[in-house]
């Protein structure tokens, strides 16, 4: 994992003003990495982060934007993960409310456990991730060695 990482940030709909304060607070920290977001998340993300680089006269980050969640941007994401292309996940699901794209989302959680992506599903752990000495630094995550699973009928 490299000093600039590629950032997933996907919030539920009651979840997003969280996420969108937490860029807001965040912003100066998420700008020297490129980000990755779900449709509808990623609109608002781009916003709030344009919005302040451009009174800061800071360059915007890069911001990659798939399909609304429920239509299919949580499966994009998954693929992305599954690549090894994203380093940190910021995912701010929702506890209270059930999703039409539930299997989505378990599965989506389930590539993250996978790949050993740093996941932070509540703002809390999103603070601790965001303030770690690691965050702007390279880091070899352990890789888990699936080759004996792979060559399991050979
Ligand atoms: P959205 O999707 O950013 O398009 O709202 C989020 C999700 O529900 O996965």
């Amino acid at each position: 994992m490299k000093k600039k990482k590629t950032i997933a940030l996907v919030a539920h709909d009651n979840r997003k003003t969280d996420l969108i304060d937490w860029v807001e607070y965040n912003w100066k920290e998420l700008i020297s990495h490129d980000l990755v977001c779900t449709g509808t998340t990623g609109s608002m993300v781009s916003e709030v982060i344009n919005k302040k680089c451009l009174e800061n006269n800071a360059v915007p980050p890069s911001i990659t934007r798939f399909k609304s969640g429920p239509l299919g941007g949580d499966q994009q994401l998954g693929a992305l993960i599954a690549e090894g292309k994203v380093d940190i996940f910021i995912f701010l699901w929702d506890p209270m409310q059930p999703q039409p794209h539930d299997v989505d989302v378990k599965a989506l959680l389930r590539i993250c456990a996978l790949y050993n992506v740093v996941t932070a599903t509540n703002r809390s752990t999103a603070d601790f991730v965001v303030s770690s000495e690691l965050f702007h630094q390279d880091y070899k995550p352990d890789v888990v060695d699936y080759s004996s699973y792979i060559n399991r009928f050979k």
